[in-house]
């Protein structure tokens, strides 16, 4: 294992009469014809509470996915106890060991049960087939290889020896257990910030998104298939507030590995600055809390290859994602021809349902999301100074549906829609004038506290290479002539700074140094 070299999962476009697309019309009849049920795990034991909930399926809300159970702060306390107990011999477990697990588990992803994760993320997260291709199968399977092989390679640095001394480095989990706490966006996240932590010795406690809680429940399963041992990753669905406030009271506490909103993010620093005085060490926390990402075109683009990239980034998966576009600059110079594109590209976006393999987009996730996006495009039909130059409309009776808006605020730069994450399909265009370069830029870097990412879109080289310099800071991912979504991992290690979180990249080498804690080691004689 010591030189394995991971590479990125091929992927299946899922054509007609395909055998991939056969097999995952079958795991979609058979996880509609059921309601799976969703236990809380700990260690080896199954629970179930009083508490127990539904995950419906978005784009059509009366019908129930799975009943699962939130965990009470009992069961969290005894979760953090079992898992305690498992690090003793997990993390004296030779890395090699521990990877081979995490090895199997990628090839589980690729193969038996690639369809059943692709029909959870589609049916309960609401994912066209392709985005749930990316991520359930592609981006899951290269985050498990690609961590293996980065974690290897970091820990080959061994300390100079000299005649009178041997130098050694140990690399060990936290001592604690880390929380991991993903969004639903991606089925990939949630495999990612657990088993990233446990790969390098730690123990984790899982609380999945209550909205894409089987796909995660079958991703936690993988692991166990592929020979986890009890207790070194537990799957606690629960109340957010009622998690985070029993993980960030224990001792125990090793890190955070969290991905969502800024204020959630926000929150859990407070309760760790709340219970400093308690812990036994420094948590590590590590997180990537959304965007406000900007596309940035200038008058040499290429226009149909910048509209495109655009309507891509800012639409599909419905805008949910941390990366999409969700505020547009065009130059005035190529505006009428940009918008004409745009609106022609616009029309042919079929929102629709994610089991249908023609759908572009589907309903966004639940009510909560609904009704904020709803609130954005109301503010910008009842604005004066904003514009809604096409979709604008929603409707939630069947699933919760809105249609791709694309808000002209040219004469309003500032407004909040240009400001604020929406996380929804809502694209914002500043149309600025093609002479005042200056300008655009400093509003791209000051209009928003957030840096994730960003797309530059030029054919002057000059232009792009000013723009890449002045931009440093604006975004931890910057894209040329290519839209701001879709980081692959190993390619694009991805997360950003500023408001959107602790910059540590996801899908890069540096991410598994942050779940280690490394004992220097000098022998004399
Ligand atoms: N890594 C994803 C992308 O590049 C976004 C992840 C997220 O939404 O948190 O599109």
């Amino acid at each position: 294992l010591t030189h394995f070299k991971a590479e990125n999962e091929p992927m299946f476009e899922y054509l007609k009469d395909s055998p991939e697309r056969k097999r995952v019309q079958a795991s979609l009849a058979r996880l509609q014809s059921q309601m799976t049920e969703v236990p809380i795990v700990v260690g080896d034991q199954e629970k179930r509470t009083r508490d127990f909930r539904f995950q419906v399926k978005p784009f059509e809300h009366r019908n129930k996915l799975a009943k699962f159970y939130h965990a009470s702060a009992d069961i969290i306390q005894d979760a953090i106890a079992v898992s305690i107990e498992a690090q003793k011999e997990w993390e004296v477990t030779p890395l090699e060991e521990r990877a081979k697990i995490f090895l199997r588990a990628a090839d589980l992803v690729s193969n038996k049960y690639r369809a059943d994760l692709l029909a959870a993320t589609m049916l309960g997260q609401g994912k066209t087939v392709w985005q749930a291709e990316i991520d359930a199968a592609a981006e899951l399977a290269d985050f498990l290889r690609m961590n293996v092989q980065f974690a290897l390679e970091m820990t080959r640095y061994q300390p100079i020896s000299t005649t009178s001394a041997k130098n050694s480095m140990v690399y060990r989990g936290l001592e604690g257990f880390v929380a991991a706490v993903p969004p639903f966006n991606f089925t990939a996240i949630g495999g990612n910030l657990s088993a990233a932590p446990a790969l390098m010795g730690n123990v984790v406690l899982w609380k999945p998104s209550d909205t894409a809680v089987l796909s995660n429940y079958i991703v936690f399963k993988i692991f166990q298939e592929a020979g986890l041992p009890p207790g070194v990753i537990n799957f606690l669905p629960a109340d957010g507030p009622t998690f985070g406030s029993a993980v960030t009271r224990s001792p125990h506490l090793g890190g955070i590995n969290f991905t969502g909103s800024v204020s959630t993010f926000q929150w859990l620093w407070k309760k760790v600055a709340d219970n400093l005085n308690t812990y036994k060490n420094f948590p590590r926390i590590v997180g990537e809390a959304g965007g406000k990402n900007f596309h940035l075109i200038h008058s040499s683009a290429d226009i149909p290859h910048a509209v495109n990239n655009t309507i891509r980034s800012a639409f599909e998966y419905s805008g949910q994602k941390c990366s999409a576009c969700s505020r547009a600059y065009v130059p005035d110079d190529i505006w009428p021809e940009f918008r004409k594109q745009l609106l022609e590209q616009h029309s042919k976006i079929k929102l629709g349902s994610p089991v249908e393999f023609d759908t572009f987009m589907s309903a966004v996730i639940d009510e909560r999301s609904f009704e904020r996006v709803k609130s954005y495009i109301e503010h910008a039909h009842n604005s004066k100074e904003l514009k809604v130059i096409a979709g604008g409309k929603t409707d939630k009776s069947k699933g919760y549906f809105i249609e791709p808006t694309i808000v002209d605020v040219t004469t309003h730069a500032k407004d909040k829609i240009m400001k604020e994450e929406i996380f929804g399909p809502v694209l914002s265009i500043y149309v600025y004038p093609a002479n005042d370069m200056e300008g655009v830029v400093k509003l791209v870097q000051t209009t928003t506290p957030f840096s994730l990412t960003g797309a530059i879109f030029a054919k002057d080289e000059s232009v792009l290479e000013m723009w890449r310099r002045k931009l440093r800071f604006a975004a931890g991912n910057l894209y040329i002539n290519d839209k701001s979504t879709g980081a692959v991992v190993g390619q694009q290690p991805f997360g950003g700074a500023r408001h959107s979180g602790t910059n540590d990249k996801a899908g890069g080498p540096h991410y598994l140094l942050r779940w280690t804690s490394e004992q220097s080691v000098k022998r004399g004689l």
